[in-house]
């Protein structure tokens, strides 16, 4: 574990102790600048496979997921943080679920569902690329069904 003030590897341990969750908190002193830190453990559970429309599965890909969203917040104003929320979210859902493999429309309905209150055109253009709406009236529906709430 590296000390967060120098960088060093190298720290002692001066306590250990075991929270509710189950998590293992140790504060630590480093060896080479003395400072003082904590780290903390905790097992969390990786999240699902994702089914691919092919009926391949990958990992769940955040950096993927986020390069997704971006694109269609380009000129947006959804800062990158707002972005990286979204996702650590969907990540935490997904998690949640216990599942070992969902498929990868639970995934994208989680993010139409994120953008929707986020940005209504960034929404669009997700839901567009997403939903494969192809077509102008099926596209004109989403927005009809947007403008309606
Ligand atoms: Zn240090």
């Amino acid at each position: 574990m590296k000390c967060p003030f120098c960088r060093s590897d190298d720290s002692r341990v001066l306590d250990t102790s075991h929270d509710k969750r189950g998590g293992t908190r140790r504060r630590r002193k480093c060896k080479s600048c003395e400072q003082r830190f904590s780290t903390y453990e905790r097992a969390i559970l990786d999240p699902p496979l994702i089914i691919k429309q092919d009926d391949r599965r990958e990992e769940f890909d955040r950096d993927k997921l986020i390069s997704g969203i971006q694109i269609s917040c380009d000129k947006r104003p959804v800062s990158a943080t707002t972005i990286e929320r979204l996702v650590g979210n969907i990540e935490a859902n997904l998690q949640e679920m216990e599942e070992i493999e969902v498929s990868s429309r639970v995934v994208g309905d989680m993010v139409i569902a994120g953008l929707k209150e986020l940005d209504e055109v960034a929404y669009i253009r997700y839901a567009i690329v997403y939903l494969g709406l192809e077509d102008l009236s099926s596209i004109r529906n989403e927005i009809d069904i947007l403008l309606e709430n």
